[in-house]
């Protein structure tokens, strides 16, 4: 029987009249995918209830952050006993002098760092920065990788600018885009060859290090190690946007997993625990060159809110205390992508399902995908109707083809269970047979 949406459709209607297609940031408005956005009222575990009290496994995860699940006990308590004692200082204060201890511990690369409020606000510092310290203007991204809005950092980004076709903004100035240059993802041969090139008057090459957003693309061996001795070949600053994969794919992120140690790096999400928290650090040399030690400025009012702060600090303690906690969380996500595989295989369904550590993403496509180009070449318009099959059975895929999925350690094999029963009833469809 089809979900009773009624309440969610009127918060819909009037969202409308309050914000630009309903909501507060693009990949929310299920454009992608068609249909309108469900209006979530809580969170519990692996869970979360819509507004007229329909339940979903949720594989969303608030794209990203929430590697512990929704309202986690012990990061409730310890965030709830924070805003006990005040919300907001604009001073310094002992948590984050104990957060930083920890993400300092975890990310040896970061020697010293600042705390912002969005991953946007990092990797957006982290240019200047880069900028300040090398005294050069260009920037080197790789297409599909997406390092929030800021200007310089909206050329071939992926997620919501690749859901819809948009791939660069209106607004954006072409004399700061044009300091942007771009490279296709995983193609050394390319990028080296520009470095050749340009090399003397980049500041900076910004890489997702495990790419996530134009669905999960991993790196092919010696990417990223071409990036590090090129960069550090030509005195470019290296940035590795761990805003994801912080605390994500380990506790050291992906420059643990792959052995690199960047000059800089940024993360966010799991960082704040939900709440809005991010960093940027890395060399003391470079980010010496912050105010008031240097001349780059850079500045917040709620930078290291102690709120968000203790949120942060619970949901790291929560993670470090559990000895095997990425290999459990990887191990349950094999499970879940093999299991979900083993369907889409045994019904004739071309895909291929990029994962690693929590982190996957279905293509419905034949071929291999590693870069922006060949992920464009997955069947977007397939993935649609999968999506809202799987809505309709209670999972809560991302709502677009570019985006990655997260498994939590609130994730039970029972979820899994579902969720491959899920896709089954799903492919049983006669829409869904895709003969
Ligand atoms: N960098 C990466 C790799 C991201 O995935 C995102 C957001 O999804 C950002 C930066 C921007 O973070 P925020 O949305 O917190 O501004």
């Amino acid at each position: 029987m089809p979900k009773t949406l009624t309440r969610s459709s009127a918060l819909y209607q009037e969202a409308l009249t309050c914000f630009p297609a309903g909501v507060n940031s693009p990949v929310r408005a299920f454009k992608a995918v068609g249909g309108q956005p469900l209006f979530i009222r809580e969170g519990k575990g692996s869970k979360v209830t819509d507004a007229d009290g329909n339940e979903y496994i949720d594989y969303l995860g608030s794209w990203g952050p929430l590697i512990l699940g929704h309202a986690h006990p012990e990061v409730v308590r310890k965030t709830a006993a924070a805003i006990e004692k005040g919300t907001s200082f604009g001073t310094p204060h002992e948590g984050e002098v104990a957060l930083a201890r920890l993400v300092k511990e975890c990310f040896p690369s970061m020697e010293l760092l600042r705390f912002v409020n969005s991953g946007t606000e990092a990797t957006m510092s982290a240019i200047r920065l880069a900028r300040g310290f090398t005294g050069r203007d260009i920037v080197l991204k790789f297409e599909g990788c997406y390092h929030g809005h800021s200007d310089s950092l909206l050329a071939k980004a992926g997620s919501g600018a690749m859901t819809f076709g948009v791939p660069d903004s209106a607004g954006v100035p072409g004399d700061i885009t044009r300091k942007t240059l771009t490279v296709p993802y995983n193609d050394t041969a390319a990028f080296t060859a520009i470095m050749e090139k340009e090399g003397p008057r980049i500041a900076a090459v910004i890489v997702e290090p495990v790419a996530g957003n134009m669905g999960l693309v991993l790196p092919r061996e010696g990417f990223l190690e071409a990036l590090r001795a090129s960069t550090a070949e030509h005195g470019a600053v290296l940035i590795f946007d761990e805003v994801i994969t912080g605390f994500r794919v380990a506790k050291g992120g992906a420059q643990e997993r792959c052995g690199i140690r960047p000059d800089l790096t940024t993360l966010g999400k799991v960082l704040g625990g939900g709440f809005p928290l991010a960093a940027y650090g890395g060399k003391k040399e470079i980010m010496e060159q912050v105010a008031p030690l240097g001349s780059v400025y850079q500045a917040g009012t709620l930078s290291g809110n102690p709120v968000a702060v203790a949120a942060g600090r619970a949901t790291l303690e929560a993670i470090l205390s559990e000895q095997n906690f990425y290999d459990t969380l990887a191990a349950k996500t094999d499970l879940l992508v093999r299991t979900v595989g083993e369907i889409f295989t045994r019904r004739g369904i071309p895909h291929v399902i990029n994962h690693f550590a929590s982190m996957f993403t279905i293509f419905f496509t034949g071929g291999e995908v590693f870069d922006y180009q060949s992920a464009k070449k997955a069947q977007a318009d397939r993935y649609g109707p999968f999506f809202h099959h799987m809505l309709e059975r209670g999972i809560y895929f991302p709502p677009s083809q570019f985006e990655t999925a997260f498994v939590s350690s609130a994730h039970t094999e029972k979820d899994i269970e579902a969720t491959a029963a899920a896709a089954e009833k799903t492919f049983t469809l006669q829409e869904m047979t895709w003969k």
